[in-house]
């Protein structure tokens, strides 16, 4: 499956929803999402993980739609085999502390 197959699947079944609640709520769902990633990455639970990875896609999926985004042509755009920073196949960038 293709990350356009992935959007298309989401809009299929949230999008009446999605487009309701709008892209600041839906922003805000991503966010906890994130948070609930950030919560799992603490613990020993593969399941656990991929439940929240799995959120995580979606919400940013589901959120695309609502403002009617192409994840895969944006993804691909920008990432396309290089780095977008330093052009290389392998990131040479320095490494920033977050
Ligand atoms: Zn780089």
């Amino acid at each position: 499956m293709h990350i356009r197959e992935f959007q298309s699947m989401m809009r299929r079944i949230y999008f009446h929803r999605d487009s309701e609640r709008g892209k600041d709520a839906t922003y805000n769902w991503l966010l906890d999402e994130a948070e609930e990633l950030r919560e799992a990455l603490k613990e020993q639970n593969v399941r656990g993980l991929e439940d929240e990875f799995a959120d995580v896609l979606a919400w940013l999926a589901s959120l695309a739609n609502v403002v009617n985004i192409d994840l895969e042509k944006a993804a691909l755009t920008k990432y396309n085999n290089i780095c977008p920073k330093c052009q290389k196949a392998r990131c040479e960038c320095p490494f920033e502390q977050r």
